[in-house]
């Protein structure tokens, strides 16, 4: 860590190590913009992680936990106000308006740099700009890219060393001229000399900001998140989707996994569901007992990089290191595997804290611990908790852990070639309408799958939560353009391959969240998953039986594996079951969201409507 002092007008001191000048003069113009007290440049060694644990726990931003229980582990509890992604704050200021499209909000460019320029004007007063480089995917692999993001939030550092491949090296591979996407992020709370400072430094104004053709990305007002660790939703995907259209591949909001199966053969998986729905623990899934021999291994759990190898072939790579994974629900029954991967050097944010000094919220053990202090502070206990509703932890708290902890990631998982993908999945949270899962009979049916996926809204993001939203490709908060033109380079890719001769990967479509009468899930869902995963490479193999129906083809119950579970014939029914009427309503839906995108839709996906329509028994 190097630390120099900096008043603004001083020189900035930099290592000897940083030989990049378009890189210095940007991080001097940056530092004359937003006046902190010193500039640090980040070196990702553990000893500068430790400093700054310890620099947070004296200012009460981390709480230490009890390193017998859980070792070099910290808990953040945020501002209440500060908890999620805020999507109706996030910009896509694209030169045109159109180039953004109706999915994202839009500023003019050049009207968006002036408010940034007087928001940023001095937000760093009495604080430290951290210089953080960071690469997403393996350093050096030819489908990685670098990153420097400039923050003057400690919290940020540390969950950005365990997230993304952070540290010094990074400038090895940079070089004098190398290309990095600059991200600048302030939490807009300077300090005035003397004034104490506040565990959670946020500001009730946020912007989040990306300007797509100058591959910039400037973040205001949050700690939170998607909203502060800029790798991740802002440059992993947002920027990155832009840079793909442009270059030919993909960037999505999609786990990766390996199936292998009971005879040894191994399938790649690349599946796309929307924030908080599962799936890191679909990512770390272990299957059920009477499914031995089958087992699943983790690339990723939430962006994969996927571009076009010489073989013609799709192959994916994680750009992440690391997982920032929504802590309530997850438990050794529902993802043994994270929990796992949680025993050691993770930080939480927005958990309970125990008497014993470790970590717990809602759905990690049957039985609450008889006291706890709420992620505001606050005593808790059940019966507080069944007097006043109120949660432990926040719906959307969280884990940063390292990839390499856990004990189900992939031999593969670093390579810096990718795995080559057999299969897409798509999936929303839908409490009906929606089928178990349906194979799409091409590719161009699958995208029209992807496009028209609708989910109801989580604690992900702020807002309402629970209401249907079409969620195209699970990509409607981090797609940085035209969602119109993003269905055209996904056909387009489909296209190459096509032209190439090359294996197109087969599409799939699930939902394991239809309700029954009761309003209770019918699905188990987690390992059991593995039952359907079994069908979907059964399909990719050739294999296994379905039946055709309006949209696709689906298992008949005979076609799934229920050894080892009780699922009724009528029970999977209930999930699996195409209702026209619920369909016509569902294509009506359809159709309202392909209007808004109307000047820039492709043909194919109209068409598709129609002969879906065209399936349908008439009402
Ligand atoms: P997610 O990511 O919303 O996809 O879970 C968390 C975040 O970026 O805040
Ligand atoms: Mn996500």
């Amino acid at each position: 860590m190097n630390h120099s002092a900096f008043g603004g007008a001083a020189t900035l001191e930099v290592p000897a190590y940083v030989k990049h000048r378009k890189l210095i003069d940007w991080v001097q113009r940056i530092a004359t913009l937003t006046k902190p007290d010193r500039v640090v440049w980040c070196d990702g060694s553990q000893e500068e992680n430790d400093r700054l644990c310890d620099l947070m726990v004296a200012a009460g931003t981390l709480k230490r936990l009890n390193p017998e229980l859980r070792p070099n582990s910290y808990l953040a509890c945020s501002d209440p106000s500060d908890v999620a992604r805020v999507e109706d704050r996030t910009f896509i200021c694209a030169e045109h308006r159109d180039d953004a499209g109706p999915t994202n909000n839009w500023m003019e460019p050049s009207e968006m740099r002036a408010t940034l320029e007087s928001l940023f004007d001095g937000s760093m007063r009495g604080r430290t700009l951290y210089v953080v480089p960071f690469s997403m995917g393996p350093l050096g692999s030819p489908i990685a890219h670098v990153g420097i993001e400039l923050t003057d939030s400690p919290y940020v550092v540390v969950n950005m060393r365990i997230m993304t491949r952070m540290g010094r090296k990074v400038y090895d591979v940079l070089g004098t001229d190398g290309d990095f996407v600059p991200c600048v992020h302030s939490v807009g709370a300077p300090l005035a000399a003397g004034q104490p400072d506040v565990s959670w430094p946020c500001n009730p104004t946020k912007y989040i900001v990306h300007f797509p053709e100058a591959r910039e990305i400037w973040s205001f007002g949050s700690g939170y998140g998607g909203n502060a660790l800029l790798g991740k939703k802002c440059f992993a995907l947002r920027i990155a989707s832009t840079m793909g259209r442009r270059e030919g591949w993909l960037a999505e909001h999609m786990l990766v996994l390996t199936v292998t199966s009971d005879e040894g053969r191994k399938y790649r998986v690349a599946a796309a569901f929307p924030s908080a729905c599962g799936k890191t623990n679909f990512a770390m899934l272990i299957p059920p007992r009477s499914m031995d021999g089958w087992s699943i291994s983790t690339i990723g759990d939430d962006i994969a990089w996927i571009k076009p190898g010489k073989d013609g072939r799709l192959y994916a790579i994680n750009p992440e290191a690391g997982y920032f994974g929504v802590a309530p629900g997850t438990s050794e029954k529902t993802n043994y595997n994270a929990m796992a991967t949680l025993k050691a050097n993770v930080i939480f944010t927005n958990v309970a804290l125990t008497d014993e000094g470790d970590v717990w919220w809602e759905g990690m053990t049957d039985t609450p611990p008889a006291h706890l202090i709420d992620w505001q502070g606050n005593d808790w206990t059940p019966e507080i908790a069944k007097e006043t509703g109120r949660k432990a932890s926040h719906p959307n708290a969280r884990f940063t852990a390292p990839a390499s902890q856990c004990p189900s990631v992939d031999p593969d998982w670093e390579n810096p070639a990718g795995v080559p993908i057999d299969a897409f999945i798509f999936g929303g949270r839908r409490s009906g309408t929606v089928p178990l899962v349906t194979e799409a009979r091409n590719w161009v049916e699958g995208v029209y799958m992807a496009a028209t996926m609708g989910s109801e809204t989580t604690a992900a993001a702020a807002g309402k939560q629970g209401v249907v939203r079409r969620d195209p490709f699970a990509m409607l908060p981090f797609c940085g353009y035209h969602m119109g033109d993003y269905f055209g380079h996904w056909l387009g890719v489909g296209e190459r391959l096509d032209k190439l001769g090359a294996k197109v990967p087969k599409i799939f479509c699930v939902n394991w969240f239809r309700k029954g009468p009761d309003g209770k899930f019918v699905w188990p869902g987690f390992g059991e998953n593995m039952r359907i995963l079994r069908w979907m490479i059964g399909r990719v193999e050739g294999r296994a039986t379905g039946t055709d129906h309006a949209f696709g083809v689906s298992p008949r119950y005979e076609d799934i594996d229920w050894n080892g579970l009780d699922f009724s014939r009528e029970q999977f029914d209930q999930v699996i079951s195409v209702d026209d009427a619920d369909w016509r309503r569902e294509l009506a839906l359809h159709a309202e969201f392909f209007d808004s995108l109307r000047h820039r839709l492709p043909a194919a996906l109209t068409q598709t409507k129609a002969e879906i329509e065209n399936r349908l028994t008439p009402a």
